[in-house]
Order: structure tokens, then sequence, then C-alpha cells
């Protein structure tokens, strides 16, 4: 596995769903963005991702975790089924999942405000490509010992 120089930690509120992720950035040089879809937007939901990184998800037991998917499916949308908190999106394209992580769910704050992102008017071709580019392109899930 390769080594990154960051390892930013993060989790539900109840701590049943928790992750690091690995990255070459600190918190500092991210910018999350807050996506305007009707889903994200009354969460305020804003999402944070790095195109080279790994995301080590641990659960205390997978029973935790559980999976919204709405609009073009093409996501899933996890969260803790204790506390019910969005943890992160993942997003299987060509066969290869990616992932991004609520940016409410790092456990240190990020400075920069968030960048604003409509991608209404995207064709679906066009968001899986943007995400094959940009969403964290390593992702595992480890039950917590
Ligand atoms: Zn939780």
């Amino acid at each position: 596995m390769t080594d990154y120089r960051f390892q930013h930690p993060g989790g539900c509120a109840c701590g049943a769903v928790t992750y690091l992720l690995h990255c070459n950035q600190d918190l500092d040089e991210l910018t999350p963005r807050a996506c305007q879809c009707e889903f994200c937007l009354p969460r305020e939901a804003r999402y944070v991702s790095v195109a080279d990184g790994r995301l080590e998800v641990r659960v205390r037991d997978r029973r935790y975790l559980y999976a919204h998917a709405f609009g073009t499916f093409t996501a899933d949308f996890m969260h803790c089924g204790r506390c019910n908190h969005l943890v992160y999106v993942t997003s299987e394209i060509d066969g290869h999942l990616r992932g991004l992580v609520l940016e409410q769910s790092l456990r240190d704050d990020i400075t920069a405000p968030p960048a604003e992102a409509d991608y209404d008017e995207e064709s679906l071709e066009q968001r899986l490509a943007r995400r094959a580019a940009n969403w964290i392109p390593e992702l595992v899930v480890l039950e917590q010992k």
C-alpha cells in the first residue's frame, strides 16, 4: 500500500463508524465542495475528496453501516445506523469503488470556505468521469477489533 504524508481521522457522532483519510494534503490545503442539489443543500452537506489517497473505514459492526441511494442511483450515501450521521459516499465507476467524505465528519476543521458546486447540468457520463478524476481512488472497509 502507498504511504501518504497525512492521515486525517473522522467518523460519525457515536463512534460506531470511524475512518482515516490517507493523503498528501494537510487539511488547510483542501477545499470542501458544497453540493447544491436538493439532497445536499438542506443537509448543508459539504464533501472532501483527494485525487490520490486512501480511505480506510472502520465499523464496529457492519450492521451499523447503511447505504442510501437517490437521484441517479450512481452513489451510495453511507450512514451510521446508530446515530444516523452521513459519513462518506461511494460510487462504483467501471468496477472500481471511489469515495469522498463528508466535511462535517472530519475530526479536525478545514479552514477554507466551501466552494459551491452545482452538478445539475451534468450528464451521467460527465458525472462519472468527474468522479473518476477527483474522488478518493482507494477505499477499504474493516471491522473494528
Ligand atoms: Zn454513529
